[in-house]
């Protein structure tokens, strides 16, 4: 086997559990390409751990085990799905909700590598071309310990020849439906990068309906599908959407069709936010709950948009719509942007504008997108629930 020897000083981190190896940790190594297995070993040549070449970000690959002895084989994959299927047993018996994650990736013991379970069918996602390389033995291995009607998958990372899509099993007719705390969304597990619903926001799409929605004016901004509104609109007076992509319209009405809301009832906006900011303004609207949940970076009008430089931009905008002791629900899922900064950057901004607030909460992932102990990146969504008295 192939072998990465570390940086005289480095060998403590690895030691400790950190399940990522990254490229600047490693002072030498044999030629490495993307699939390969390498013992990492510290600079006295101690081994460490197995790990295999899979490139993301700074990272060179993942451990996949500690022991010298075990070999990465289909029973190597199926020994860790079976661990991951026992945790999720409580999963498969929750009233109203039919779609969790069955497998987290690094959380679950191998990084690079998520499963999602929507009502039976299966979505696979492989972060990196080194995990595919081991495609068919984890598609052998997903077979034979995890109950399916179909196998989809996505590749996360660029190549021009390989496909996502269909893998096996009982096709079914897209969208399917699943439902989540008694609420159904519709999902596309062939379309594009995204499926119509993300499944680590469930706790906190839960929150807004049980304690921030009754008989309050909800703006949903970023809002894709309108998986917020949707389950907003049980309890609220009025939703609102706003969205830049064309696509956001009628997937948001069919997600409020089928679960029985009139669409013509609520508002959605196909606009970009700021936009939607001067527009509102210049409308007199006001809200009483307002979600901001954008994608970390995007492109407005040949500007990017980043949430580590602008957030405060979209708290400052939404200040300005919202009414007296109203809540933001402020989310962001970007890796690199801690919950300390998350959360200094929001009182400043508050500050800064000078109204009176508490913070009520901080939500994260739900359990099923089980984290690494030491591995901080894994724990990447935050979500704060400020009260602003004004
Ligand atoms: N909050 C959503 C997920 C957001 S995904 C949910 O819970 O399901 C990010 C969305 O932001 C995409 O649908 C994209 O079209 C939209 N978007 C990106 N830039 C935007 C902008 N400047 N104004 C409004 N929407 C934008």
């Amino acid at each position: 086997m192939k072998t990465a020897t570390l940086n005289k000083g480095k060998e403590d981190k690895y030691f400790n559990q950190y399940p990522l190896v990254e490229a600047e940790d490693i002072f030498k190594s044999d030629v490495l390409n993307e699939g390969d297995l390498f013992q990492l070993k510290t600079s006295t040549d101690v081994y460490i751990a197995t790990c295999y070449v899979g490139r993301q970000h700074k990272g060179l690959g993942w451990v996949l085990t500690y022991d010298t002895n075990e070999e990465i084989n289909e029973d190597y994959f199926q020994k860790q799905f079976a661990l991951a299927l026992e945790e999720r047993q409580y999963f498969y018996n929750v009233d109203g909700t039919n779609a969790f994650r069955l497998f987290n990736g690094e959380g679950d013991g191998i990084g690079g590598l998520t499963i999602d379970n929507y009502d039976g069918h299966l979505l696979v996602q492989w972060y990196s071309e080194g995990i595919y390389a081991y495609r068919s033995l984890i598609i052998s291995a997903i077979t034979a310990i995890f109950d399916y009607n179909s196998i989809y998958e996505k590749t996360r990372f660029k190549h021009e020849r390989i496909q996502s899509g269909f893998v096996l099993g009982d096709a079914p007719e897209f969208p399917i439906i699943m439902e989540e705390n008694h609420t159904f969304y519709n999902v596309h597990l062939d379309d594009g990068p995204m499926t119509g619903i993300f499944l680590d926001q469930k706790e906190v799409r839960k929150k807004l309906r049980d304690y921030y929605a009754t008989n309050r004016n909800i703006l949903n901004l970023f809002s894709y599908t309108g998986a917020f509104s949707v389950i907003a609109a049980q309890e609220a007076k009025t939703t609102t959407s706003v969205d830049l992509a064309n696509r956001s319209r009628i997937l948001t009405e069919e997600n409020f069709g089928i679960n029985g809301i009139d669409p013509n009832t609520q508002q959605i906006f196909v606009m970009d936010t700021f936009d939607f900011f001067k527009y509102a303004k210049r409308h007199q609207l006001s809200y009483d709950t307002i979600v901001i949940d954008p994608p970390s970076f995007a492109r407005r009008k040949n500007k990017t948009f980043s949430v580590m430089k602008d957030y405060d931009k979209l708290i400052t905008g939404a200040l300005e719509l919202l009414n007296k002791n109203g809540t933001l629900i402020l989310s962001t899922n970007h890796s690199m942007f801690s919950l300390k900064s998350f959360k200094n950057m929001i009182k400043r901004t508050l500050k800064d504008v000078g109204v009176e607030f508490d913070l009520d909460e901080v939500m994260g992932l739900p359990k099923d997108f089980k984290t690494h102990l030491h591995y901080k990146p894994s724990k990447y969504l935050k979500v704060v629930f400020i009260t602003v008295k004004h």
